[in-house]
């Protein structure tokens, strides 16, 4: 029996108001919350979030908001892809409990005035190109925990710099919230699932599983004992670039716990990238561990 089939009534709440009282009743009734942020067009990648979040509280509640803060004025926050109907309907049959569905007005009745920064960690990888996505992430996120005020929330790994960040910001405003961090969701072939992969025309989609296919094999360098993170860069490059549709924007080796570049790899090491193809930007991320591969033992 579907974890949706069991009876339970899932709730969607668009005010902020409603948030706030179902969560007292939820408080008052003792139970675990668990968050998953999302900003819908709902995928397996989701979904297995969701089903984490399960594991950990005995109540799941997912938002489904796509935040005009983190997009750059030439972005696609118009062309986002939505559709919350369906998203319903993913998320009933996995036994969510409430889906919090706010307008932008609702979230946003006024220009935010307050900025969040992360000392300039903001501005690398994904920031270089997209200067003000973590400010907005900052903003929304902490937006969504003080009214959810969940128990734990649940992040993936996919988006690995901004799981860093957020982990920064519930640490540093003392959010009493656990930070839970779920693995890539790939497809069959290595791409990592992402809402953005409906923009891909078929040529695109069949040349995008490269840029998986170069993370792994800069893994395999480091993890045989290759120890130049100029030698790892390059090697990504030239393998997404092998596919004449990927544009590399940034493929980078930095520092796993601080994202601080490194010259020569000598502990466990964030390999993420940023490709153009077509309408679409894809990020992809592995973590290197040296000499953890057969060959890279002693
Ligand atoms: P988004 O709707 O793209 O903002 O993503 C919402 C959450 O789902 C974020 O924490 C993402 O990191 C996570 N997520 C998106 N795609 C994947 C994936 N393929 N595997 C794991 N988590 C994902």
């Amino acid at each position: 029996m579907a974890a949706g089939d069991r009876g339970r009534v899932m709730e969607i709440l668009t005010t902020i108001v409603g948030c706030r009282e179902r969560r007292r009743a939820e408080r008052e009734a003792g139970h675990r919350v668990a968050l998953v942020p999302t900003m819908g067009f709902l995928h397996e990648g989701h979904l297995e979030l969701v089903r984490t979040a399960r594991r950990t509280a005995d109540r799941v509640w997912v938002s489904i908001f796509v935040n005009p803060t983190q997009f750059g004025p030439d972005e696609d926050y118009e062309s986002y892809p939505r559709e919350l109907e369906r998203d319903a309907e993913l998320l009933k049959h996995e036994g969510v409990d409430v889906i919090f569905a706010p307008s932008a007005d609702e979230m946003y009745p006024r220009e935010p005035i307050v900025e969040i920064g992360f000392s300039g960690l903001e501005h690398k990888l994904c920031g270089t190109d997209r200067p003000t996505h973590f400010a907005g992430v900052g903003i929304v996120v902490s937006q969504l925990f003080n009214v959810v005020q969940p128990d734990a929330a649940v992040f993936g790994q996919k988006d690995a710099q901004q799981v860093l960040l957020i982990r920064r910001l519930a640490h540093d405003l003392h959010f009493p919230v656990e930070i839970i961090v779920n693995p890539t969701v790939r497809e069959q072939d290595g791409l990592a699932m992402s809402s953005r992969n409906a923009y891909l025309k078929p040529n695109e989609r069949a040349a995008a599983p490269a840029i998986y296919h170069a993370l792994c094999r800069g893994r395999e360098l480091v993890e045989q004992g290759e120890s130049s993170a100029c030698v790892v860069r390059d090697g990504l490059i030239r393998g997404i670039e092998s596919e004449e549709l990927l544009k590399v924007q940034y493929a980078e080796c930095v520092d796993a716990d601080s994202l601080q570049d490194v010259e020569m790899i000598d502990g466990p090491v964030l390999l993420a990238v940023g490709v153009r193809v077509g309408m679409a930007r894809l990020i992809d991320n592995v973590v290197a561990v040296p000499g953890s591969g057969p060959e890279g033992e002693a």
